[in-house]
């Protein structure tokens, strides 16, 4: 199916529904436009199965920076389509997308949330509900200390199938929470401070200890469990946040995840929300996704959080990691060099498409990309 690429998920996800059908990929945000999502190469909590949305797109029209528009896909201009995905913008502006969809077939997710009592435990359970479950995340508490380090809540859920029990209820347009979610109460404001990061993450933890297992859920709270809240943003005014996402190979897993989580410990405000989740095979060029874990943590703004990312930078560097491009504030162009080692072929196609470099960006300009 053909979309423009300045309708958001938001748009899209219903019109599709209408039709029975949705996106196999998509990012836990519903304001992403089809042009972000592919200029990041998004990914889901599927990536294990499904891979990044570039792998679901067979076709791009584009307008290059010399102003010509032109179709491409996997066999007409293979280096730009390729180049385009993941490619932050830099290969010009996507105008149109087509894209792959797959039948919508209930509203619900069939769901277990498994609280974990160490990082073990949470790779662990991340592996055995990964081999079970479509859409797999864990959330970890980084506050946790001892033998409870990288205790947390793994969740995985997966679409109910016809004549299941839930499936009954049919999917429409109703299927996606439409509404902007409620507002995050201002006063809520002190959950960002260390004491009101470790109170939330230990009654959030002993809430998932003590309740259920299993659970039917609207799809919408599986996918995009931020979206309940309308501004959350707001709750890291006045100064903003950074959120570092990082790849970790395989082998490296369990050292890093460690060591990334006490740097996190390290600032003076830890990180107020941290996500694991498994990632698959990667799409190559300025593509994020690879084999390995994907961490994300999210830091309130303040004096010293910049050098913690640095080292948390550093850190994903020297095991052959890398830093997801689209979350971004503090990698240096040497160091991206190290993470992407397709970026010469990407930036030899950039001289070729845009000699005077007409297209940039603050990323483009800070990473010399
Ligand atoms: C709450 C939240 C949850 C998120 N969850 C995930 C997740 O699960 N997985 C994930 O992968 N990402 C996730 N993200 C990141 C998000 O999906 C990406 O940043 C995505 O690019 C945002 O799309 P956008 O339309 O807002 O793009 P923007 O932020 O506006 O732009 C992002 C990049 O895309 C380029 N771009 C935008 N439109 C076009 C176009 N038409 N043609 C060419 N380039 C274009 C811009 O130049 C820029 O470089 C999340 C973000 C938030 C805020």
């Amino acid at each position: 199916m053909s979309v423009s690429a300045a309708v958001t998920l938001r748009q899209l996800l219903p019109r599709l529904a209408r039709q029975g059908v949705t996106l196999p990929v998509v990012p836990g945000v519903l304001d992403a436009t089809v042009g972000g999502m592919l200029a990041a190469d998004v990914h889901g909590k599927n990536h294990l199965r499904r891979g990044s949305i570039g792998e679901v797109t067979s076709e791009l029209r584009l307008v290059l920076p010399s102003g010509e528009v032109i179709d491409c896909d996997r066999d007409r201009e293979p280096d730009i389509f390729r180049a385009t995905i993941g490619g932050m913008g830099l290969t010009g502006m996507i105008l149109e997308a087509r894209l792959s969809v797959i039948p919508l077939l209930a509203a619900r997710a069939h769901v277990q949330v498994m609280a974990t009592a160490s990082l073990e435990e949470s790779l662990d359970q991340l592996d055995r509900l990964a081999s079970c479950h479509e859409h797999v995340a864990a959330w970890l508490d980084p506050t946790a200390n001892g033998s409870a380090f990288g205790r947390g809540i793994v969740v995985g859920g997966t679409m109910v199938t016809a004549d299941e029990p839930g499936s009954s209820d049919r999917p429409s347009v109703s299927t996606w929470d439409l509404h902007r979610g409620r507002e995050f109460p201002a006063a809520l404001g002190w959950l960002m401070s260390p004491t009101g990061i470790r109170c939330h993450n230990t009654v959030r933890h002993a809430l998932a200890k003590l309740g259920r297992r299993d659970h039917l859920w609207d799809l919408g709270r599986l996918l995009f469990p931020l979206e309940r809240w309308s501004h959350w943003k707001k709750v890291y005014q006045p100064a903003g946040f950074h959120q570092h996402q990082s790849l970790i190979p395989t082998a490296h897993g369990r050292a890093a995840i460690g060591e990334l989580l006490e740097l996190s410990n390290s600032a003076s405000c830890p990180s107020s929300l941290v996500v694991l989740k498994k990632m698959g095979k990667g799409a190559g060029g300025l593509s994020f996704g690879a084999e390995g874990l994907t961490l994300t943590m999210d830091f309130r703004s303040e004096v010293g959080v910049t050098e913690i990312l640095h080292r948390c930078d550093s850190l994903v560097a020297e095991v052959g990691g890398r830093v997801y491009l689209a979350k971004d504030t503090t990698l240096t162009p040497q160091l991206v060099r190290t993470m992407y080692p397709q970026l010469d072929q990407f930036l030899r196609l950039r001289s070729r498409i845009d000699p005077d470099r007409k297209l940039n960006s603050d990323l483009s300009r800070r990473l010399k990309i």
